[in-house]
């Protein structure tokens, strides 16, 4: 694969956490097995197993839990490799890809959490939490809805983060509800799941651990406001694209 070389965004440090949120697609050159060989096409008998045919593809990366290929967020230091959370179920992994080599593999990982960062335009002061705290003071200005879903899946959390304050927890509280995800505030499930990457970093970076207190406490809160709304305030379609940040 060709490298291209990214540079570290200006007054950044090694030690920033990046977290990005890509809605769409994050898709990967990959190299596809298809089996039966399509009619037409000789059998490549430099492959282990001759009747497979060889092919690259680009392909999107997905959630190893739902499957879901959108709205996952990117996760990482600049030296590190991608780490990925979905903002549907929580569940969080590394990027990596069928088709190359462990060390390739690595540092097309490496690569690509760059490329991410740099197309992001993040700014370097920003910290994860910024993001979590701007969705806590959009709902209390009235820029989102919550729905009724978002009302279960608080009210859940409620439960469960009391007794077991880690990312885990929220993560199971996100695929319990799965079903009405549809039905979730794209912002709800972003403030979690950026929640979820932060807890379970297990950089040492500076001032990580109030950070993580305190975006628990901003999530918590959240959680809470829209725990306690009336369920008539609450919207119970599906969001409308011009809500969605
Ligand atoms: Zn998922």
């Amino acid at each position: 694969m060709s490298v291209i070389g990214y540079e570290l965004p200006q007054g950044a440090t090694g030690f920033h956490l990046w977290q990005v949120l890509v809605t769409g697609e994050i898709r990967v050159r990959t190299v596809d097995w298809v089996t039966p060989l399509p009619p037409g096409l000789d059998a490549d008998y430099s492959t282990p197993d001759g009747d497979v045919y060889v092919s690259e593809v680009l392909l999107p990366l997905s959630c190893d839990r739902c499957s879901s290929t959108e709205g996952h967020i990117g996760q990482g230091r600049w030296d590190d490799q991608l780490t990925l959370t979905c903002s549907r179920c929580g569940t969080g992994w590394v990027a990596r890809w069928a088709g190359l080599s462990d060390e390739a593999e690595t540092e097309a990982s490496r690569q690509l959490l760059r490329q991410i960062v740099v197309q992001s335009g993040s700014a370097p002061y920003t910290v994860p939490g910024d993001r979590v705290r701007e969705i806590r003071d959009d709902l209390q200005a009235g820029r989102w809805t919550p729905s009724r879903a978002d009302q279960t899946l608080a009210r859940e959390l409620l439960l469960a983060v009391s007794g077991d304050p880690g990312p885990e927890a929220i993560a199971r509280c996100m695929a319990a509800t799965l079903p009405d995800r549809p039905l979730r505030s794209a912002r709800f499930s972003e403030a979690l799941a950026r929640t979820v990457g932060l807890l379970r970093d297990p950089g040492a970076g500076i001032g990580a651990e109030p950070e993580r207190s305190l975006v628990l406490d901003v999530v918590m809160d959240l959680a809470r406001t829209v725990a306690a709304m009336d369920p008539a305030a609450l919207r119970t379609e599906p969001e409308a694209a011009a809500d969605t940040p």
